[in-house]
């Protein structure tokens, strides 16, 4: 009968607590479960329980959401998107690359050809070389080089061509990289600051808890955390009319005849889940 003793305190707190502490949508639902006509002596350890109930699963409600965040899926998208990018922007520039090296090696092939021009007309101009057949050979040299010459010319026209638009290409993709980028920067920071917002409150969901369950039986509590863990969270209901409000299944009017002859704080349970059940 100590156990009573016991109760009766805790009574008394529970009514203190009720006051303003967590009773917040579990007010409607406490005025059901007071009309059951349980003792109140008993009442007062289910009713806490319950309280804890409520307090995990309003902290399994936040990590749920802190899991969930909308800016989270959002960011997954946006680093599949950048990696997408990332992917063409190698192979873009891989061309572009390819492009500028044919573009250098005709310039540098134009180079040459322009010197050996030059060249050649120097010696051809200098009066060193007097045998007109030398000099009609240096005349036709020349002149085959500046073929030569202009068709490369044409060869580095279009191999410029060629390279602008993978140019363009490359710095439209490092731009669009770097604007996701800096969209994904923005998304982590607003993560980190919802993420401190919800760690905030689920620390207070847990103090609150921790006090709460401080004044529980031990053994209830143990078989209320053991329910808790296999049943998705819910360890603990209250009878709401007919219905356990932890499996939402009506009760036989006969086990809730059953349930209600029990005396006042005995701890009972669902025949549906089996949950630890507040009448
Ligand atoms: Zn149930």
């Amino acid at each position: 009968m100590s156990d009573d003793g016991d109760m009766d305190e805790h009574r008394d707190q529970d009514g203190a607590a009720g006051e303003g502490g967590p009773a917040g949508d579990g007010g409607a639902a406490g005025s059901g479960g007071a009309g059951t006509g349980a003792g109140p002596g008993g009442l007062s350890d289910l009713e806490r329980l319950l309280a804890v109930q409520e307090r995990d699963t309003a902290a399994d409600r936040l990590r749920h959401r802190r899991a969930t965040l909308p800016e989270r899926e959002a960011l997954a998208a946006l680093g599949g998107a950048m990696a997408g990018l990332r992917e063409r922007l190698a192979e873009a520039t891989a061309r572009r690359d390819t492009a500028a090296a044919a573009v250098r090696r005709l310039e540098a092939d134009l180079a040459a050809t322009e010197a050996r021009i030059a060249e050649v007309d120097k010696r051809l101009y200098s009066g060193e070389v007097t045998a007109s057949r030398e000099l009609q050979a240096m005349a036709a040299d020349v002149e085959s080089m500046k073929q030569r010459r202009s068709s490369l010319e044409d060869e580095a026209l279009s191999a410029m061509e060629a390279l602008e638009p993978e140019s363009s290409e490359v710095a439209e993709l490092s731009d669009q990289l770097a604007r996701h980028g800096a969209e994904a920067e923005g998304l982590r920071e607003a993560i980190a600051a919802e993420e401190a917002v919800i760690d905030a409150e689920v620390v207070s969901e847990e103090a609150t808890r921790v006090t709460l369950a401080a004044d529980v039986p031990d053994a209830l509590l143990a078989t209320y955390d053991r329910l808790r863990a296999k049943m998705g969270g819910v360890g603990a209901a209250r009878l709401v009319g007919s219905s356990c409000s932890g499996c939402h299944l009506t009760l036989p009017a006969t086990e809730l005849a059953r349930l209600r002859a029990e005396p006042p704080g005995t701890v009972l349970y669902c025949d549906q889940c089996g949950r630890i059940l507040v009448v």
